[in-house]
């Protein structure tokens, strides 16, 4: 019987959309570049989303059984075996494979083993910041510790690739990387390397290209070399975009309209921002109302686009940050919103209108709207990735970069959004000390290679409603998969906290279902008077972290230091729930701490008075 290897088609953008490497059944893949995709494939429909990456649209993969794994004209998504080197853990020869020695629907085999054993894929692979992945030379590492001229003299010199003769040896009086190593075999050779070393760069070159790419394709690149095991975190970084379905706005915002379409389709266009205040910049601009017929107001606005977006010169090969936010947060607040067939959300409360008790009344005054999303449908696209580090340099999904759409998956789900109090958020951003615990972490997000990533969330300046309503969104997510038996992967966060645009909500979503919808147990979880005592217990267990009082007093952990009182025990969720990559949290900001007065701290306070009361 064939062997069926197969990924959910939601995971073909995330995570292992193009460029990724995924263990699937003791095999090792990675997923190709767009260019190799089925032509058979699924459009997928968000012209906002589109408009915003400046991209033609977007296709799905076909659904299958079983991908395109061994067998490049089967349909499905394209992934090719990764690495190549291979070994038996029976023989411990290792072999080279190629794609000639593919057996479609069978696991790579040993041919010296009888009876057969399964070929494993060698643990480490190698990296450069330009995006390239390649394996490691495992001849040269064996022969790495030798003379030139015994390195010479080795006979499996002219046939290093498949018929190398070399072995991966395992010693059993050793413990670690100490007890591998890759041994030369062939007649009189001395090459051997043990693996203890391994990790890290070895003045190796890079191959110039990834897995799937041709030889043609290769760019002689000068890069540092890393190897790093295949399954590390700075193996791929993907880059991401989202959007939610929502109601079109009276009248496209100016920078959606034809004419925007025309300006930044305009070949001078680039030009003029890239210096809108130039010496050319007059005539540049008079060309373009000439070539396109728009108005100084409108070239102002799509200016203003522009340097909004941390990258200001937009070109197929760049990622690009766009603001999405600001549509999504007019839609889900707007008074009585018009539902379509994908946008269902109805307005209620946390029904508490009665209440004059605390810490009812007290949590009541701090949260402002509470909407419940009966439909949703999401949009996520895959624009590239970068290797190393989130800021080296990107690549395309396109690596030949001929194409002008990108790979997207849909999927529909249903939320509940809330909001809070504008009115007491203004005045808690004022206080001193809360103001200067977040310049604390803009500090250290300033530094942060991320910053130009993280900026399409927060805004150009990280306000304290970003990072407590994005600490919120965290802490709610694991009090409802504690309360209801969602799992926390199961459900989403989307942040709106831009203090710019008078933004303070969040979303959080399940978004796994197709068309059919899901069950409604979200939305449930949301009416009252379910939330409002989901919050409360949230709030309270807030207060307290089994890492505590180390984890509230940090001045700065988790990725970059970016987060402050938030760790793996209480607050981290796992990466694809979370927007910004489990940075810039901090409990400390909801329930206070030392100077710091929390949002929700008055809430905690009265919750515990009562509780005394009652007791006594
Ligand atoms: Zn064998
Ligand atoms: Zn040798
Ligand atoms: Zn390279
Ligand atoms: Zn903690
Ligand atoms: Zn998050």
């Amino acid at each position: 019987m064939s062997r069926k290897l197969r990924v959910r088609q939601a995971q073909t953008v995330l995570p292992f959309g193009v460029g990724a490497v995924l263990d699937i059944q003791g095999e090792s893949f990675v997923a190709t570049g767009i260019g190799d995709w089925p032509r058979k494939r699924q459009p997928v429909d968000s012209p906002r989303l589109a408009a915003r990456l400046r991209v033609s649209g977007f296709f799905a993969a076909p659904p299958t059984l079983n991908d395109r794994y061994d067998n490049q004209d089967a349909p499905g998504a394209p992934y090719i075996r990764f690495p190549n080197w291979l070994f038996c853990g029976s023989c411990r020869r290792m072999r080279r494979w190629r794609i000639a020695d593919e057996t479609p629907g069978t696991p790579p085999q040993c041919p010296q083993c009888s009876p057969r054993r399964p070929l494993v894929p060698m643990r480490f692979v190698q990296i450069c910041k330009a995006g390239h992945l390649s394996d490691v030379d495992w001849w040269f590492w064996a022969h790495s510790r030798l003379d030139p001229e015994d390195r010479q003299a080795c006979t499996s010199r002219e046939s290093r690739d498949s018929r190398a003769q070399l072995s991966f040896r395992v010693e059993q009086r050793a413990a670690g990387l100490e007890a591998l190593s890759v041994v030369c075999t062939a007649p009189k050779c001395r090459g051997a390397r043990d693996l203890l070393d391994i990790l890290g760069t070895h003045g190796l070159r890079c191959s110039g290209r990834n897995p799937w790419q041709r030889a043609t394709e290769r760019a002689d690149c000068g890069e540092t070399v890393q190897v790093v095991q295949r399954t590390a975190g700075n193996l791929y970084y993907p880059v991401v975009h989202s959007a939610l379905d929502i109601p079109e706005a009276e009248g496209p915002p100016v920078w959606e309209g034809e004419a925007a379409g025309r300006v930044r389709a305009s070949t001078l266009w680039l030009a003029l921002c890239s210096a809108p205040d130039g010496p050319n910049a007059p005539a540049l601009r008079g060309m373009i109302k000439q070539e396109t017929q728009a108005d100084d107001a409108l070239i102002d606005a799509l200016l203003a686009e522009e340097a909004g977006t941390p990258v200001t010169i937009a070109a197929p090969d760049q990622p690009v940050y766009p603001d999405l936010s600001s549509e999504e947060w007019a839609a889900l607040t707007a008074p009585a919103p018009e539902a379509t067939r994908d946008f269902v959300v109805r307005h209620t409360d946390l029904g508490l209108a009665g209440e004059n008790q605390a810490p009812w009344t007290t949590l009541r005054e701090r949260i402002g709207k509470v909407v419940l999303v009966d439909r949703l449908r999401e949009v996520r696209a895959l624009q590239g990735f970068t290797r190393v580090a989130p800021d080296a340099t990107f690549v395309p999904a396109d690596t030949s970069r001929r194409l002008r759409w990108l790979p997207a998956v849909e999927v529909y789900g249903e939320g509940v959004f809330l909001t809070l109090d504008a009115g007491r958020l203004t005045d808690w951003e004022r206080v001193t000390a809360v103001r200067n615990r977040v310049l604390g972490i803009r500090a250290d997000l300033d530094r942060s290679f991320q910053k130009d990533r993280l900026e399409a969330h927060t805004g150009t300046v990280l306000a304290p409603r970003f990072v407590l309503l994005h600490t919120l969104a965290h802490l709610l997510i694991r009090q409802l998969s504690f309360e209801s038996g969602y799992t926390t992967a199961s459900l989403r966060e989307r942040v709106y906290a831009r203090a710019d645009r008078d933004q303070a909500g969040l979303l959080v979503y399940t978004a796994a279902g197709d068309a059919a919808g899901t069950l409604g147990g979200l939305v449930q979880q949301g009416e009252p008077p379910h939330l409002a005592e989901t919050l409360l217990r949230m709030i309270e267990a807030a207060a307290w972290c089994s890492a505590d009082p180390l984890c509230a007093e940090h001045s700065g952990q988790g990725f970059g230091n970016l987060n402050r009182g938030a760790c793996h025990a209480c607050a981290l969720l796992p990466e694809t729930s979370c927007e910004t990559g489990n940075t810039l949290l901090d409990r400390v900001l909801v329930v206070g701490g030392g100077e710091v007065p929390g949002f929700f701290e008055d809430v905690i306070i009265s919750a515990r008075a009562t509780a005394v009361d009652q007791e006594e």
